[in-house]
């Protein structure tokens, strides 16, 4: 069998959903429009800093000639809900369900870099998912994975957008697969229903607009965007569950290496205020959506406290209210007081006692 095909029936006993080979060429025509972002403000900040590197793979790497490209499909329903408590829940995003999925995919694309091994003793590589230098969305169009919608993510034909992605950048030659043909067309579902107009139409967005990154950015969230996330304290899944490429799809594989706890996938809010750091870590320390540590998810879940006008919740903001030392929480506290009673003047009395 020719290296290539070894290659992907490889992938398929190790569990990898979908597989793809691209030239390592450098991918400078992103350039302009990713300038043009900086300048406008409109990125997270999250992303490599050096912009180079993101798109040479040449000076991350000697002597690249592929990139594989991989996916890992992940659930985007739960069929279940979990039981019902004195405690209001609240949400994470689908991506942030069950481990780590930087984890699961490291170890299957460990295990396919052992199996090539195998197969090729000349074979120098260097592997990534989602923090490495390259833009996973555009190594992936390029390796016919799947296109890039106008919400910005990568959309494959039989698992929608709902993939993680990761590469190998290789020294081996192999034959380049073919960008698919698939695109929008007329359709900009995502872009008219985004609760916040982050997306600009094209691909991109004003990431800081972006209920996503303001949910894993630190300090008080402006007051524009507190309500849209409702009772979600981690992340967005609205411009993917709007999109019709995604509509009936539920890949559910992964689900048991997964290991998805609906505790934590809808964790109790007061409970996950109160923990302390050492607890956090035990708790949901193993999953994506704990990267940016406890207190900016706990400081959203006091926003979501609000926002489900949770009237038991009162009595316990009050009180965080007066202990806390941090000046994000009470503001958090007072503005769901607020939402709560209705009234800004009953939240601030009540505060005064
Ligand atoms: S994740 Fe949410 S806020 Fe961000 S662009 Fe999509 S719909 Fe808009
Ligand atoms: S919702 Fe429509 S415009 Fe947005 S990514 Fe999906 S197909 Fe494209």
């Amino acid at each position: 069998m020719e290296l290539k095909s070894a290659i992907i029936q490889l992938s398929r006993e190790i569990g990898i959903d979908k597989i793809g080979f691209a030239v390592a060429d450098n991918f400078e025509y992103l350039r302009e429009g990713i300038e043009a972002q900086a300048v406008a403000g409109n990125q997270a900040g999250f992303e490599h800093q050096n912009l180079d590197e993101r798109l040479n793979p040449d000076l991350i790497f000697k002597a690249p000639k592929t990139i594989i490209a991989v996916a890992l499909a992940y659930p985007s329903k739960l069929t279940s809900r979990p039981k019902r408590t004195n405690y209001r829940r609240g949400q994470f995003a689908s991506v942030s369900w069950g481990i780590d999925y930087h984890d699961i995919l490291q170890t299957k694309i460990d295990q396919l870099i052992e199996g090539i091994k195998a197969l090729t003793s000349d074979f120098d590589y260097k592997a990534m998912v989602d923090t490495g230098e390259l833009i996973d969305v555009a190594v992936a169009q390029r390796a016919g994975l799947g296109f890039i919608g106008k919400n910005g993510l990568l959309i494959t034909p039989e698992f929608g957008s709902y993939v993680y992605l990761g590469e190998i950048i290789t020294s081996i030659e192999l034959e380049p697969d073919q960008p698919i043909s698939l695109n929008c067309g007329e359709c900009k579902r995502c872009v008219n229903l985004c609760p916040t107009d982050a997306l600009i139409g094209n691909g991109k967005m004003v990431a800081k607009r972006c209920l996503s990154f303001q949910t894993q950015n630190k300090g008080e969230m402006p007051l524009e965007f507190r309500s849209k996330i409702r009772t979600t304290i981690y992340g967005c899944d609205i411009c993917q569950q709007v999109c019709p490429y995604n509509k009936g799809i539920n890949s559910t594989q992964h689900q048991d290496e997964l290991a998805i706890d609906l505790e934590l996938a809808y964790p109790e809010l007061i409970p996950l205020i109160k923990l302390t750091n050492r607890e956090f870590k035990a708790k949901f320390g193993h999953i994506s959506g704990s990267w940016r540590g406890k207190n900016v998810l706990q400081r959203n879940a006091i926003y979501a406290l609000g926002n489900a006008r949770d009237q038991t919740a009162v009595d316990f903001l009050v009180e965080l209210y007066h202990t806390s030392t941090r000046e994000d929480f009470k503001e958090a506290c007072f503005w769901s007081l607020s939402l709560i009673l209705n009234s800004e003047a009953s939240a601030q009395q009540l505060l005064k006692k």
